[in-house]
């Protein structure tokens, strides 16, 4: 079975969450990328180091500069022609392309795999990862994303792909680039943290979140998160969200301060190695998953904490 994996980057490096990725076609079958982008010739050339990587497809062009579902769909499609399964992750852009990719086909999409259990057969979360449903595929090719958290990350290097210049299509004209606003974030990345301390409602408002929050992560050199009810409440902005609208995480280490625990937010975090929880009220659900529990008044234990380290 060949399986081509879309590979996300920025036109200059491969996102991480590609890696994960691959580690998931490489239990389907022979591993081809595509790099669609503009000016993107050093991510191919990356590309084709990744461990197991037999082929880089590369589609050059302006039209892909900006990953444009519209416009990378089509061109995946025309490759499906000698592949038998799609593979992205299940991140905002992967989750943009694949759902098109698998309409263009006919064919239905398994969303966010958890495993792979046979040539058409996965496992992946329902009812917000409270229940894990395997599923099998009845299709004659496969469309699939990958949830980066559950597949180890294939080693950036050591690969020898060839990499293959491929002809590109033209715009779509379904859609335009506008702008991008991305923030520029002073600690690690939340998606590949090790360490992340997480804030919720309890801390009262944003000043208050980076008065206590703040200073505990960059004592521990962490990703900083929030549950949404923090988000909607203004306190951090949405991309700090975690949970099953939010990011999808499992650091080594994820401290949860002032968050109750609702399944929305366990969603998001409960396949971390280490949880550890503070909140004042012992029978707050969040204990139910925590490796390490501490009640009490986050406002004396956090900066206490901080403080002894
Ligand atoms: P609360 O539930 O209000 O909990 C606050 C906690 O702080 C309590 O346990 C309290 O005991 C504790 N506390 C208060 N004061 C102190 C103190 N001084 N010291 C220590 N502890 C204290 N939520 C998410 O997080 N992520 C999601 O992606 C998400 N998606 C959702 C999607 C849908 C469709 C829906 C319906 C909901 C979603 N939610 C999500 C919301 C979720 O249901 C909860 O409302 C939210 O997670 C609650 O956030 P919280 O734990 O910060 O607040």
């Amino acid at each position: 079975m060949n399986t081509l994996v879309w590979v996300e980057h920025d036109n200059s490096a491969v996102k991480e969450a590609t890696l994960s990725a691959v580690t998931a076609a490489s239990q389907l079958g022979e591993v081809h990328l595509l790099v669609a982008g503009s000016g993107c010739d050093g991510v191919a050339q990356a590309a084709a180091q990744i461990a197991g990587v037999e082929k880089v497809h590369l589609a050059d062009s302006p039209v892909y500069a900006n990953a444009l579902a519209e416009n990378v769909a089509p061109l995946i499609v025309d490759l499906m022609g000698h592949h038998d399964a799609f593979v992205a992750p299940s991140t905002s852009n992967g989750k943009n392309i694949a759902p098109r990719v698998a309409a263009l086909l006919d064919i239905m999409q398994v969303s966010d795999i958890l495993s792979i259990e046979g040539p058409k057969t996965f496992t992946r979360p329902t009812y917000a990862g409270n229940a894990i449903a395997t599923v099998e595929s009845g299709d004659a090719k496969l469309v699939v994303t990958v949830r980066g958290t559950a597949f180890a990350k294939a080693a950036a290097s050591g690969g020898s792909g060839m990499v293959e210049a491929i002809p590109t299509g033209g715009d779509a004209g379904l859609s335009s680039f506008v702008g991008a606003e991305i923030a520029k974030l002073e600690r690690p990345d939340l998606t590949s943290a090790k360490v992340i301390v997480s804030g919720g409602r309890a801390l009262k408002d944003g000043p208050t979140f980076e008065q206590v929050i703040f200073p505990l992560a960059d004592k521990l050199g962490a990703a900083v998160g929030a549950s949404r009810a923090a988000v909607d409440a203004g306190y951090v902005p949405n991309d700090y969200q975690v949970g099953q609208t939010g990011k999808i995480v499992a650091p080594e280490v994820y401290i949860a301060v002032g968050i109750s625990g609702a399944i929305q937010h366990l969603a998001g975090m409960k396949d971390s190695k280490t949880i550890i929880a503070i909140n004042k009220d012992e029978d707050a659900p969040i204990f139910q998953v925590a490796d390490i529990g501490l009640v009490g008044d986050l406002f004396n234990v956090v900066p206490e904490l901080t403080g002894k380290l």
